[in-house]
């Protein structure tokens, strides 16, 4: 027994309950709340079996029946007085782990089991404990090292931790939260300050304030609803507390005892009052309040769980276990960072001592966050360049000749971007690189610049879009840019010593032949075997064209295919595949990487986006990829006019459709759902379509397409618009990803206010693509001030990076961090916005992983836990 002291105030209590015949009056808040409190001072007494056996009778003890605290307060009084009287019955030193035999008189066997705190849920227990819990051992004590009985540890359940209701347990279930664990990491949404103590004589009517007090009166008042009226006074003056439906607080709040008040201070009839006022009996050490005099945490709550109870519950687990979490980032990072320890972070976080100690707390747990994020996504970048890719020599003279060829010459922007591609597949790693670029940036050129470097080197390039159709254009625009450039396509044989073309045979020179026909190639395009050779892969190949190809590419004839992701799911085998370039928004993953990878190769990777994100993001969605960024478009760009309108507005909208539609334009109208709905007032594509076919429009030809159908008709439904079969084109969200019809001039976008900035501006990039004057009306269903803003700066702005940050700003990450950017872990105390926060666990991330890059060291074991656990929960969440 380490404090006997603190064991007799326990047994003193227990002794006053049965007295009063169990009414859980013995205490000021109830038995459960004094056995948690008392447990947290318990320290090493913890571990004695009597001590166990108690706090295991008496869990729940406000649940239990009369009879059951009767018979258990019994039982535990008796456990704890065995510990005075030298029996030694139950009585286990922590220390030494070892029963103490000295008396030598007991029976050898059976001996008591320790009785250690239940591991398992509770659920799995029987129900209520055997009136004879010391069960018998199978084992002499003597032979049996025994274990000594453990205190609360992260890991266990919320039903074993002794002074939480079982009514309290279940609503932490119904919040996810089963664990001591998943409760510390339960950190509370506010905070109340209620930190400044006052005089009762200096309170300012009007004021959030706290105060300590003695009771000076208590009184039931009667009337329409009863309350509880207490006249709590210091040396200063005297302030009344009222409070409604809480009859036994006469009993709690006697005269004479010592109280602190937080609250409202109000005047009523000319005496102060506080109505309703959270209150805890005053303890001398200001660390002790929870309620009260501090800053007091606001846990998130459920239907059933009182913030009192949470606070209280919370605080007991905290205090109990804070302390003795060990700490697993390394020294040298908490050094550098400047950060607090991950005990107090966690003490701090929920009841902070001060503003400054909880920013430090934030601090410190955000930091974490990133840095989980940040070691998985260095590791995966490293575990991508951690195998030899292809050195590709910089061909100049084809990179001179592809520019002579183009109609433009490239922006500064473009010419960064690629010699830091160009950089890149000079080493003899793989590269991976993204190039974020608004819409009309020129991508496209710049993939075709790095595709052509790969061939000229003698490999294969592979660019994968994320639909057919966009497979198509991408075909028909490299095929262009790429038609009149000449690879030195012997130069790699040459050097072998032998001319490539003396080399094939005759067959082989038939089947380089039949393939360039299948492609479409020309003898000019052909010039002389230097021409490249594109492919497009697509469904629409016949069985057998299609073999062919395939063949085309496994033999090396083909020098680049253009599809979609079936480029790396299906069965193409490359012959040699340097670079791949995918075309689209987030959904080229680690897994699709592997399947590369699983090929056989490690080509170069760029991946090619044009949803502008800000760098935080871009640092935690991409922190895999280095990035190069466009953000300069090329000269001459139309500014698309943007305006956003009200609903009464519409005919004016319709008239200015019509109007161009007669000058032979095209128009999209996006809606934000598929169908009508009854719970959300919102147009549906359906809807839209139904109206404007048959009473807006009915001279006009309407089409429909939305996510509901099948690639297949969505295809086919897009290729007829821009074939202009169709005048207008009402969609959902699925016409984002970059179709180009240069024809449509006029985007209309219906309940405007339901999409993202970013997205909006994605929309509205599907006009203006061509020489025609283009416009972007958007008409919001439901305005509130943060819509209008967003929608002035849509109207105000034509650059996407400014209009991602304003979005972040307005909207917060969920916007980036949708369905549409699976894999993205949530964020609990990290702020995306805070780059001086992610940067340093960047750097902190390559520090770790640069000494240990698989986390294997043992003073690296805790750390990678919390990184593994902390992405397992993430691709749930994704
Ligand atoms: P995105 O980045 O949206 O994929 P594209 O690559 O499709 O943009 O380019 C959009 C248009 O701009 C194309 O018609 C392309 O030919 C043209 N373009 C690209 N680069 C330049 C440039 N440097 N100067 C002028 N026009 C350019
Ligand atoms: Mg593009």
């Amino acid at each position: 027994m380490q404090n006997p002291e603190h064991i007799i105030q326990l047994g003193k209590v227990l002794a006053a309950e049965q007295r009063r015949g169990c009414d859980d009056q013995a205490t000021d808040d109830g038995l459960d709340r004094f056995l948690g409190l008392w447990q947290a001072g318990a320290d090493g007494d913890l571990a004695l079996d009597a001590v166990q056996v108690a706090l295991t009778l008496l869990e729940d003890y406000g649940g239990q029946t009369i009879r059951e605290r009767k018979e258990r307060v019994a039982q535990a009084v008796e456990g704890l007085r065995g510990l005075f009287r030298g029996q030694e019955s139950g009585v286990r030193s922590r220390e030494s782990g070892v029963r103490s035999q000295e008396s030598g008189d007991r029976p050898a066997a059976p001996v008591k089991k320790p009785r250690a705190k239940p591991k398992k849920p509770a659920e799995a227990q029987p129900p209520a404990p055997s009136p004879q819990p010391l069960a018998p051992s199978p084992q002499p004590a003597d032979v049996q090292p025994i274990a000594p009985a453990k205190a609360l540890s992260p890991g266990d359940l919320l039903d074993s931790v002794p002074g939480i209701g079982r009514k309290d347990v279940n609503a932490f279930k119904r919040m996810g939260l089963r664990t001591v664990e998943d409760l510390l990491y339960h950190f509370p949404h506010r905070y109340d300050d209620y930190s400044s103590q006052k005089h009762i004589g200096d309170l300012v009517v009007g004021s959030v304030e706290t105060i300590v007090g003695e009771v000076t009166n208590t009184r039931l008042a009667g009337g329409p609803r009863p309350r509880v009226e207490v006249e709590v006074s210091d040396e200063t003056g005297t302030i009344k507390a009222v409070f409604f439906g809480q009859p036994w607080l006469t009993r709690q709040l006697p005269a004479g005892k010592m109280i602190v008040l937080s609250g409202k201070v109000g005047a009523y009839g000319g005496v102060r009052q506080m109505t309703s006022p959270t209150w805890e009996p005053y303890v001398p050490d200001s660390d002790a309040l929870i309620h009260t005099g501090r800053l007091v945490p606001v846990h998130p709550l459920t239907k059933g769980l009182l913030d009192r109870n949470a606070r209280k519950v919370i605080k007991q687990v905290v205090d109990a276990v804070a302390p003795h979490l060990p700490e697993y980032l390394p020294e040298a990072t908490l050094a550098h960072a400047g950060l607090l320890g991950l005990s107090q972070a966690i003490s701090q976080i929920h009841f902070p001592e001060s503003a400054e100690t909880l920013m430090r707390a934030r601090e410190r747990l955000g930091f974490d966050e990133f840095l989980f994020i940040q070691i998985g996504v260095v590791q995966r970048k490293l575990l991508w360049q951690g195998e030899l890719g292809y050195q590709l020599r910089l061909h100049e003279d084809v990179h001179t000749d592809l520019q002579s060829q183009l109609p433009f010459a490239l922006t500064g922007a473009q010419q960064r971007s690629l010699s830091e591609i160009f950089a890149d597949v000079a080493r003899p790693v793989p590269m991976a690189r993204l190039l974020q670029g608004d819409v009309g940036s020129g991508k496209t050129v710049v993939a075709a610049a790095s595709l052509l470097q790969a061939i000229a080197n003698g490999y294969q390039g592979a660019l994968m879009a994320p639909t057919e159709i966009l497979a198509e254009q991408h075909y028909k625009g490299l095929k262009k840019l790429l038609g009149r450039v000449r690879v030195p396509r012997q130069a790699k044989q040459e050097a072998e010593g032998e001319s490539w073309r003396d080399r094939m045979s005759p067959e082989e020179s038939a089947q380089l032949a039949e393939i360039k026909a299948l492609l479409g190639m020309t003898v000019e395009d052909d010039m002389d075997g230097q021409g490249v050779r594109v492919a497009l892969l697509t469904g629409s190949l016949g069985v057998k064209d299609r073999r062919r190809v395939l063949e085309g590419i496994a033999k090396g004839e083909v020098d680049l295919v253009v599809g979609t992701h079936a480029l790396i799911t299906e069965s193409v085998q490359y012959h040699s595949l340097g670079l791949a370039v995918v075309d689209e928004q987030h959904r080229f993953g680690v897994e699709q990487r592997q399947r590369l990878r699983d090929k056989g190769f490690n080509p170069h990777l760029l991946v090619m986006t044009a949803t502008p994100i800000p760098r935080t993001l871009t640092m935690t969605i991409y922190g895999d990829l280095d990035t190069s960024v466009l953000d300069e478009l090329p000269p001459g760009r139309q500014v698309i006019r943007t305006r956003w309108v009200n609903r009464s507005d519409h005919d004016k909208v319709y008239r200015h459709m019509r109007k161009e539609i007669e000058k032979g334009r095209q128009a999209f109208v996006i809606c934000p759902l598929v169908e009508e709905s009854e719970k959300i007032d919102l147009p549906s594509a359906e809807e839209m379509y139904e109206k404007l076919q048959s009473e807006i429009f009915p001279d006009l030809r309407v089409a429909l397409l939305h996510g509901k159908m099948l690639p297949r008709e969505k295809d086919q439904i897009m290729v007829a618009f821009r074939d202009h079969a169709y005048d207008i084109l009402v969609a959902t969200a699925v016409i984002e990803v970059g179709i180009d019809i240069p024809n449509a001039s006029t985007i209309l976008i219906e309940g405007a206010e339901r999409f993202g900035l970013s997205q909006l501006h994605q929309f509205r990039g599907r006009v203006g693509r061509g020489q025609h004057q283009s416009y972007c009306v958007l008409i919001p269903h439901k305005e509130n001030d943060t819509s209008v803003e967003r929608l002035e700066a849509l109207a105000q702005t034509s650059d996407g990076f400014k209009l991602a940050e304003i979005d972040l700003r307005l909207r917060g990450p969920g916007e980036f961090f949708g369905t549409r950017q699976s894999g993205t872990p949530d964020l609990k105390v990290a702020q995306l916005a805070d780059t001086r926060l992610l940067v340093a666990a960047r750097t902190a991330a390559e520090a770790i992983l640069a000494d240990d890059p698989q986390l294997a060291k043992p003073e690296h074991a805790l750390l990678k836990q919390k990184v593994d656990a902390f992405w397992v929960e993430a691709r749930k969440v994704g």
